[in-house]
């Protein structure tokens, strides 16, 4: 779409709202104004009592127009305030030319970004009630009413979480970037191949890491609250290099009894007696075990190297050898399933009764099999069907929802939602987040986010991105990382 703007420059905040709004079309920025289709005109004007932008919006033949303006309060004078109000303005402008065409609004109304939580825990956090901070998602930002009951569910969560934590806390991740074959879907940077010769020198590198971030997290007297090994598939691994990973990150960290100790399984395929035994005896605690569908044609279409009938078999030996915790994901919206063919896949997994349900909606970003093949997949309303059939039979089956998140490229602009049985809730997802206390990321991809807790900033500092690139920067990577944490 082209998009031509008069008094401002906001091209980042214009492109989340033409992502969510129009998530095939990406930004063309002509010279002079458009005169043609899908072109969007969007100008602003600051006065006095506020900001007033106006939208023309010409596509398929028609013109759509609509205004907007957002009074800056009394003594909001600071560049970032006035900055939020700028962009807001302008996206409600865009908004309501978009729905005019479109003919309804989207369920998240105006939100474009990836943690919708966030604005009613800020708001709480800032003084407001939980009333006052629904209210500000329906008349500022015209959120659906079911969407609103999900983020308020899970914003309650992410404050008692808050609640619970204490000053020095913090979080740890370790990426394990390894599949044994790759899912059609998938755009991440794992490596796929049990016997991938990467293996051995990655986890190397990785347990020079963990005991330097050990060392470091000694000196600096911060608590380890919550562990979570995911990837890829952690569970590529052998079961004596999972043992020795365990092993070394219990040692590094002197982890206390009983905290939430994540390994994400995955792939059922990967699961043997063995692997889980390893997990369990090296202190995990809670795994995530994931069918994606129960379809065996859907597998197939997605490229998952294993059957319904897998997952049944690791989930009996996920039983048998005992984890307090299990999670399985799920993903509305592969090809070649439907309506009844999802509510078939959560049946047989509520039928398990795991303690955890991770619905995700497919987005299909860049890079994945599927998007390069333009493969079919189900429409936006279609897998909005799917995602209120499973909003519905979860909260019968006594689950609520405790943590969400919104991706680029998503089908229908929708969501991905954690659910758990009462009390059950994992409390590394619900920090991460909600960015409720600094996250330390070990292994490729992984990112560290250092939260001020006075000045509420954030900063981050990236691992090196594929697994070569951290075999071979590793031990200058550590080096500077070390000071620079925390
Ligand atoms: S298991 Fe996950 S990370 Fe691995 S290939 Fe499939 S989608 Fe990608």
């Amino acid at each position: 779409m082209k998009l031509y703007f008069e008094g401002h420059g906001e091209r980042y905040a214009v492109e989340q709202s033409l992502l969510t709004l129009f998530p095939g079309e990406r930004p063309m920025y002509p010279e002079v104004p458009p005169s043609g289709d899908n072109e969007l005109e969007l100008s602003l004007e600051e006065g006095p009592d506020g900001f007033s932008s106006r939208a023309l919006l010409r596509r398929d033949g028609h013109c759509y127009e609509a205004h907007s303006h957002v009074p800056s309060s009394e003594g909001v004078r600071d560049v970032v305030s006035l900055t939020r109000l700028r962009r807001r303005c302008l996206q409600e402008a865009f908004y309501l030319a978009a729905v005019k065409h479109l003919g309804y609004e989207p369920p998240w109304g105006m939100l474009s970004g990836v943690r919708p939580v966030k604005l009613p825990v800020r708001a709480v956090l800032g003084g407001a009630t939980l009333e006052e901070a629904e209210v500000q998602l329906q008349d500022r930002y015209r959120v659906s009413p079911l969407r609103r009951e999900l983020a308020m569910d899970c914003a309650r969560e992410a404050l008692a979480a808050k609640a619970a934590l204490g000053p020095r806390d913090i979080s740890l991740y370790i990426g394990i970037p390894f599949c044994p074959t790759r899912c059609a879907y998938c755009s991440f940077i794992s490596a796929a191949g049990h016997n991938n010769r990467l293996i051995e020198p990655y986890l190397a590198v990785l347990h020079d890491e963990i005991r330097a971030a050990g060392a470091r997290v000694r000196e600096l007297g911060v608590n380890i609250h919550s562990v979570y090994i995911g990837g890829g598939t952690p569970t590529t691994l052998s079961p004596s290099q999972l043992s020795a990973l365990l092993g070394a990150v219990r040692e590094a960290f002197s982890l206390s009894s009983g905290i939430e100790f994540t390994v994400e399984a995955g792939r059922p395929d990967t699961m043997t007696r063995e692997v889980l035994t390893a997990i369990r005896d090296g202190g995990g605690n809670r795994i995530s075990l994931n069918p994606q569908t129960m379809s065996d044609q859907v597998l197939r279409t997605i490229g998952r190297a294993h059957t319904a009938a897998d997952t049944l078999r690791a989930w009996e030996l996920v039983q048998a050898v005992g984890f307090p915790g299990v999670n399985m994901d799920l993903i509305a919206g592969l090809p070649g399933d439907d309506l009844s063919g999802f509510q078939d896949t959560l049946s047989k997994v509520l039928a398990l009764g795991p303690e955890n349900v991770t619905v995700h909606t497919l987005a299909l970003k860049r890079g994945s099999r599927l998007k390069e093949e333009g493969s079919e997949i189900p429409s936006g309303s279609q897998v909005a069907e799917m995602l209120d059939f499973a909003w519905a039979a979860l909260r019968k089956a006594d689950y609520l929802p405790y943590y969400l998140y919104r991706q680029k490229f998503m089908s229908g602009a929708l969501e991905n939602v954690g659910w758990c049985k009462e009390g059950l809730s994992s409390v590394y997802n619900i920090c991460m987040m909600e960015e409720l206390h600094s996250i330390l990321s070990l292994g490729a991809g992984g990112v560290t986010k250092i939260i001020d807790y006075e000045s509420g900033s954030l900063r981050r500092f990236s691992n090196p991105k594929y697994p070569q690139e951290y075999i071979r920067e590793g031990p200058r990577m550590i080096q500077e990382k070390r000071e620079l944490l925390l």
